[in-house]
């Protein structure tokens, strides 16, 4: 191997997950699968075409630059949608290449009319609208001029949805907020109806409300990180698997991070190892440096407290975590040699180490390790 680590990603996990979701969320609810930020740290390329062999025929990124990302990949028939970021000029290639996007201020819904005298094609806007978050959306007196030029120029533009974004579904904390924002959202949508414009989509969900509120599922949920396999909380989980018979986690990890071993030796009780004093060795220590560091996107927080598995046991990080190494403890390893598989994520023997895991120490988001997991790491599909 190469590379200094790969990410492995399950075609079996994938599977599992999306067939759970479609299930617990029933025919009727399309699910638009979130692939911003490189499919959370599983690779764009890698991950989208075992989504599409579930079915999934609608994916969703935050730019125009990961939209053209996601065009060179996905079949013909495939639906894109940009929820943030696009430019004057990326709004004429969202038309031409009929990629769907978030309108949320009266500037796009001008420009899709300028440019409609050149591409005579219609925009597909999805509206997004102000509920409570306090973000991006539009208040109620723009919705009122963007439903005029809507109605005014229907050859323009093509309604597929309406939508907002709720803030902080994961937290019970937030409950009073987000019921608000589902009922605002209601309202809106009514207004819109009795002006004539229905979109083919009213979505509020991302992975948290999608299970946590029923009522916020709508036509079409934004789904990121569950079809990954993570929870977006331990809250979530818990409100989940409360109500189950059933207690085991219905989710699989997709990922796997995975290196080798590079170099072993011995270190003399009373010596300190790798950069400065914050590791002493008080025994005789046998260590395993692995070449995967804060550059490679394991957090330098782990330093001294991370786990990674050899040889199907769960050894100890010690030492500051290096720019690009980082040292193992593997005393109690007899066997142990150069060039031994180290799971950094994932399963070895009946052993997992979980990104949950690292975020207890860390105090990384399990979105934050997964998104900085570095593009240049190969990336490969497993079944
Ligand atoms: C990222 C994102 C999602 C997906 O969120 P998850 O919590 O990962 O499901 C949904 N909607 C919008 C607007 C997003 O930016």
């Amino acid at each position: 191997m190469a590379d200094t680590s790969i990410i492995e990603i399950s075609r079996k996990a994938v599977e599992g997950n999306i067939g759970f979701l479609r299930d617990h969320l029933g025919e009727r609810v399309k699910i638009t699968s979130v692939v911003k930020s490189n499919a959370y740290g599983h690779g764009m390329e890698q991950y989208v075409p075992v989504a599409e062999g579930t079915g999934i025929d609608h994916f969703s990124v935050f730019s125009a630059c990961e939209a053209r990302r996601l065009k060179q990949i996905t079949s013909p028939g495939t639906s894109i949608m940009i929820m943030g970021w696009l430019d004057d000029k990326d709004i004429e290639w969202a038309v031409r290449n009929e990629a769907e996007f978030f309108v949320f201020d009266l500037h796009r819904l001008k420009r899709v009319v300028e440019l409609n005298e050149r591409t005579a094609k219609p925009a597909l806007v999805h509206l997004e609208t102000e509920t409570g978050m306090n973000r991006t959306g539009m208040k109620q007196s723009e919705l009122r001029t963007a439903a005029e030029i809507i109605s005014g120029e229907r050859h323009a533009f093509e309604l597929k949805g309406i939508c907002t974004h709720l803030a902080g579904a994961e937290s019970i904390a937030n409950h009073v907020r987000i019921q608000k924002q589902i009922s605002r959202f209601t309202r809106i949508c009514n207004w819109f109806a009795e002006r004539g414009l229905v979109p083919e989509y009213r979505h509020v969900a991302s992975s948290a409300a999608a299970l946590t509120y029923p009522s916020a599922r709508f036509d079409m949920v934004r789904m990121g990180i569950l079809q990954y396999g993570y929870w977006p909380s331990a809250e979530t989980f818990i409100q989940y698997i409360g109500k189950k018979k059933d207690k085991d986690d219905p989710l699989n990890r997709v990922i796997s991070w995975k290196s080798r071993i590079m170099s072993i030796r011995k270190v003399k009780r009373g010596e300190f190892i790798s950069y400065g004093t914050i590791y002493l060795a008080q025994e005789d220590k046998k260590i395993a440096v692995i070449p995967v560091g804060y550059s490679h996107g394991y957090n330098r927080s782990l330093s001294n407290q991370g786990r990674v598995l050899i040889n199907g046991n769960r050894v100890g990080v010690i030492g500051l975590v290096n720019m690009n190494m980082l040292i193992a403890d593997v005393t109690q390893l007899p066997d142990v040699k150069v060039g031994d598989e180290v799971v950094l994520i994932g399963s070895q023997g009946d052993l997992t180490i979980s990104v949950g895991s690292f975020s207890e120490f860390s105090n990384q988001l399990n979105y934050e390790l997964l998104t900085r997991l570095p593009e240049a790491i190969p990336r490969f599909v497993v079944n």
